[in-house]
């Protein structure tokens, strides 16, 4: 069985490939889902949040509070607060990535994929047999996020993430998505079809 991750900066378009990847007929999973899983369910995980980041982690009903922990990742200039957060959350995700690819693998898969902004800065790259990422201009992710987030909560987030013309070097495929979403599902469909020349 292939494992394929996707990847690429906010906004560049991950979910829309992993939904025309879905489109196709293969499994995708998405990394961010398995986190909130995570959180919702592993208590151990709810206790370190709380140790490390303290009783505002969570709301009154027991829900993530987002703002908070965005608040405390991204307004601030030093890395300290996101490496925090990735150590409590990282190595749970992981451990469920494998029971994922383990299950799949059983179930007679060709080939799965897993969708994540982090692929390299978590260093994660090694465990996948290839790696699409997925490539915007800054003027199209501005266009496209700013529906949902001011321009300056945009770029703080974009300066915390690998450069993506980094990830498109270490990376097996590169995917531009400055058009249509038509463009976008001919280029995916084309590089499937490679991937798929890979099953054997
Ligand atoms: P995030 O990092 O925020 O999760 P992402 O990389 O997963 O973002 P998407 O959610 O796929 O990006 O895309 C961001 C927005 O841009 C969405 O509203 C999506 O519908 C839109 N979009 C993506 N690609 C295109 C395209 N080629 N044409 C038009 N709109 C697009």
């Amino acid at each position: 069985m292939l494992v394929i991750g996707i990847t690429g900066g906010i906004g560049s378009g991950k979910t829309t490939l992993a939904s025309i990847i879905e489109e196709e007929g293969f499994k995708v999973f998405y990394t961010d889902n398995l986190a909130k899983e995570v959180i919702e369910k592993d208590v151990s995980v709810q206790n370190k949040l709380i140790r490390e980041f303290g009783n505002e982690v969570f709301k009154a009903d027991g829900q993530l509070n987002t703002f908070f922990l965005s608040n405390l990742v991204f307004n601030s200039e030093s890395n300290e607060n996101l490496e925090k957060l990735n150590n409590i959350i990282h190595p749970p995700v992981i451990q469920k990535m494998i029971e994922i690819t383990n299950s799949c693998e059983q179930a007679g898969e060709k080939m799965i994929f897993f969708e994540s902004a982090l692929i390299f800065e978590s260093g994660l790259e090694e465990g996948f047999d290839y790696v699409i990422t997925v490539l915007s201009n800054i003027e199209k992710i501005m266009e496209r996020l700013e529906k949902k987030m001011n321009r300056n909560d945009i770029l703080k987030r974009l300066k915390k993430q690998f450069p993506s013309e980094e990830k498109a070097k270490n990376s097996d495929f590169v995917i531009e998505n400055n058009g249509s979403i038509e463009d976008l599902k001919k280029s995916t469909r084309f590089i499937l079809n490679i991937i798929k020349s890979d099953i054997n």
